[in-house]
């Protein structure tokens, strides 16, 4: 007999940080009868277990910014709890303007950051070399210092979010994947899963790359692209340490930072492969993702000359997946 509620107030479809998070950010407002749903046998399985954990709050608009320093308060918040945090470090962040026209959009950024209420600061660039010993900011035109960044590990997040969303009352189900949306009169009145339905009026579609799918059970294409992504992790290496700040190049494609006492670096490819939705199921995968080592070197490339030191570290792991 299946322990699957047969009602709930709100059903989340999708336990990934997203999902796991609204679940949290609704229980922690005193909604009740909170039900998630996951079709994996565990949580953070899909894009949240792959990610590398940055997180920016430097952003083009006003509303962008604040939205990212709620979530920064919300780390920190988890994190001052003993168990169940988020792996939180709120180590600061350096982005690197190479050329002018970047240093005139950073500027732009800091304009945004100033009227959100976010300090950043720009430095100079043996200020910045301070920060980052081993690397070499001789080709910076401009480094924008933001104190109040930092990284945390995306599956603790969502663990995070889990432990602390059932302890004021949400429900959270693996291996139950959603079949489907129900719809009487353009109103939703439940989920499908194997088990039968949910009655519920409220849906979050959470399904990551599979939202395109869920959100087709009711008739509506939502215009979404998983495009691929990926970072590599190296081996073990003398100064670097946890509490270094996250470096971004935007005009390299890179972004960096310190994964215990390894160096973590992914980029943003010029030619991003992108699979389309409406080529696998909703009960099928998006497809498999070799490590692109053509991709991965070429970001060690882009680093070289800022982080020489990359050239002799070995590749210890590579991660990926397909944000949407
Ligand atoms: C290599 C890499 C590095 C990244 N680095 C960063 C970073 O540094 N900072 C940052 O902010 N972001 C980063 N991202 C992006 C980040 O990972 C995603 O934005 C985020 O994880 C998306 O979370 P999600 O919950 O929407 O999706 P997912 O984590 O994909 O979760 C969706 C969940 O829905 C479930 N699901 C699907 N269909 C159904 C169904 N029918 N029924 C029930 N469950 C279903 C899936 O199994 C999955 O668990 C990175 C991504 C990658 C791939």
């Amino acid at each position: 007999m299946s322990g699957q509620p047969k009602t709930a107030n709100i059903v989340i479809i999708g336990g990934g940080a997203v999902g796991c998070g609204v679940a949290y950010s609704l229980a922690k407002a005193g909604v009740e009868d909170v039900l998630l749903l996951e079709k994996e046998p565990t949580l953070a399985a899909a894009t949240s277990g792959q990610a590398a954990g940055l997180v920016g709050q430097v952003r083009n608009s006003v509303e962008r910014t604040q939205l990212a320093m709620w979530s920064v308060q919300t780390f920190c918040e988890l994190q001052a709890v003993d168990t169940a945090n988020p792996g939180w470090r709120q180590v600061g962040s350096l982005r690197v303007a190479l050329n002018d026209k970047r240093v005139r959009e950073f500027e732009g950024m800091k304009a945004v950051a100033d009227e959100a209420g976010l300090e950043t600061e720009f430095i100079d660039n043996a200020a910045a070399n301070e920060h980052w010993p081993l690397m070499d900011f001789s080709a910076a035109k401009a480094v924008l210092w933001c104190a109040s960044d930092g990284y945390l590990q995306p599956s603790d997040l969502t663990m995070a979010y889990v432990a602390h969303a059932r302890k004021m009352g949400a429900q959270f189900l693996t291996s139950t994947p959603a079949r489907s949306i129900r719809l009487e009169g353009g109103r939703v009145t439940g989920v499908e899963t194997d088990a039968g339905v949910i009655e519920c009026k409220t849906v979050i579609n959470a399904a990551g790359a599979h939202a395109f799918h869920i959100a087709q059970s009711v008739g509506l294409e939502l215009p979404i692209v998983p495009v691929r992504h990926e970072f590599f992790v190296t081996v073990h290496a003398d100064g670097l340490v946890p509490d270094l700040p996250v470096v971004r190049i935007p005009d390299a494609s890179l972004y960096l930072r310190a994964e215990t006492n390894a160096l973590l670096c992914g980029g943003w490819e010029p030619e991003g492969l992108s699979t389309d939705p409406r080529g696998f199921a909703l009960t099928a995968e998006p497809p498999a993702i070799d490590p692109d080592y053509e991709v991965l070197g070429w970001f060690a490339e882009q680093l070289a000359p800022h982080l020489p030191k990359v050239n002799d570290l070995g590749l210890r792991s590579v991660f990926r997946g397909w944000p949407t």
